[in-house]
């Protein structure tokens, strides 16, 4: 069987070293040795502003829409992972929807000035597939209107734009340790967060309000990441760099063989990730044509993503032609760390004949 993704798991010889320090302290949560090194390595990999890990990706974008004290109206993109959305009306605010760039598949910030009510207070944008959204035009629109800007960066593991780390803008910027995700710790996440007194809230916020044992700073909630989760993280952290560059060769090998396909353009001065390969179709019949012919093989791409979030139940609907319309067209092809080159070429094979 061949996934869209396979995770990374360490030889268990390194993890159970790593997890030995934490027996041998009796200490497996509350913030120990192993979750502050893994903040110290992740911060000095990419050269970031300081982290917070927690123990998914989606509740530092619930924290950070809490510790921003947002309220009203939040302007987001309808092409993403239903976290994007979910996170925004769980924290009681409604989710506006702005449409996509046709070929960057981020939020279009062109359109972003016309969806600004006196009720917006923030953006949450998703840098998708690890792409950068149009940074320093969403910020000039931030300050202009004097919104917060949250970036789901969940994707984002070892990009930079403009040769800085993407998790260096917008007023925080989030990351998803998933097992799905490039770089994991089982389930984890982050927040990174270079303004002082925000992160001290961020960091209240996921403990519960802790300040000491008995005192308490507001209202709080539990979003520590565990000893045993940045345990993996330590012990998948120094294969990284190999990680990342298997997948680039599989990414070139797609892009060779299925090249009157389209796929995903990746915005002006970003190192990428190689995170996904997303294959837009011209039609949904066409995906779902190649879709059935990869399950028959065992094969199993994943509609990434897929609804538009628009069309989401418990959201007010509004059209976003281009999102509805790439979310059925696009088909994130199977990539991960030790994909073949023959495995590449059934799948291959089965879309271009
Ligand atoms: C994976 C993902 C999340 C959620 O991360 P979890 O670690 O699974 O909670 C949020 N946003 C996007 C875009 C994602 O892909």
């Amino acid at each position: 069987m061949i996934n869209v993704t396979k995770t990374f798991l360490p030889p268990q010889e390194v993890y159970q070293a790593i997890l030995k320090r934490a027996w041998d302290k009796v200490w497996i949560t509350n913030r120990g040795a192993l979750v502050k090194e893994l903040e110290k390595k992740i911060q000095a990999y990419l050269q970031s502003v300081p982290l917070l890990t927690m123990t998914n990706g989606t509740l530092p974008l619930q924290i950070a829409i809490k510790a921003l004290g947002l309220q009203g109206e939040i302007i987001t993109t309808p092409f993403s992972y239903v976290a994007t959305t979910s996170t925004i009306s769980w924290e009681g605010c409604t989710p506006v929807f702005v449409d996509i760039h046709p070929h960057y598949l981020t939020i279009d910030e062109t359109k972003i000035e016309a969806a600004i009510t006196p009720k917006t207070t923030a953006i949450l944008a998703t840098h998708v597939f690890g792409n950068p959204c149009a940074i320093k035009e969403i910020e000039a629109i931030a300050i202009k209107h004097n919104l917060k800007v949250i970036y789901d960066a969940a994707h984002c593991f070892g990009v930079q734009y403009k040769g800085e780390s993407i998790f260096n803008f917008g007023d925080v910027s989030t990351c998803s340790f998933h097992a799905t995700k490039l770089f994991h710790t089982g389930e984890g996440g982050a927040a990174f967060c270079n303004d002082a007194l925000l992160f001290e809230k961020l960091f209240y916020h996921h403990n519960f309000g802790h300040k000491g044992k008995e005192d308490f700073q507001g209202v709080g909630i539990n979003g520590k990441m565990s000893e045993l989760q940045a345990a993996m993280g330590l012990a998948v952290m120094p294969y990284i760099d190999d990680i990342i560059k298997h997948r680039k060769a599989a990414v070139a090998f797609y892009k060779d063989h299925l090249s009157q396909f389209e796929t995903i353009k990746i915005r002006e001065e970003t190192q990428w990730n190689y995170s996904y390969f997303p294959l837009i179709f011209d039609t949904e019949a066409q995906l779902l044509q190649v879709q059935q012919k990869l399950n028959t093989q065992d094969i199993f791409p994943r509609r990434y993503f897929y609804p538009s979030l628009n069309t989401l139940p418990y959201v007010s609907h509004t059209d976003m032609p281009i999102s509805e319309s790439i979310s059925k067209r696009v088909l994130c092809l199977p990539l991960s760390h030790d994909i073949t080159d023959d495995q590449q070429r059934i799948v291959i094979k089965a879309i271009a004949g």
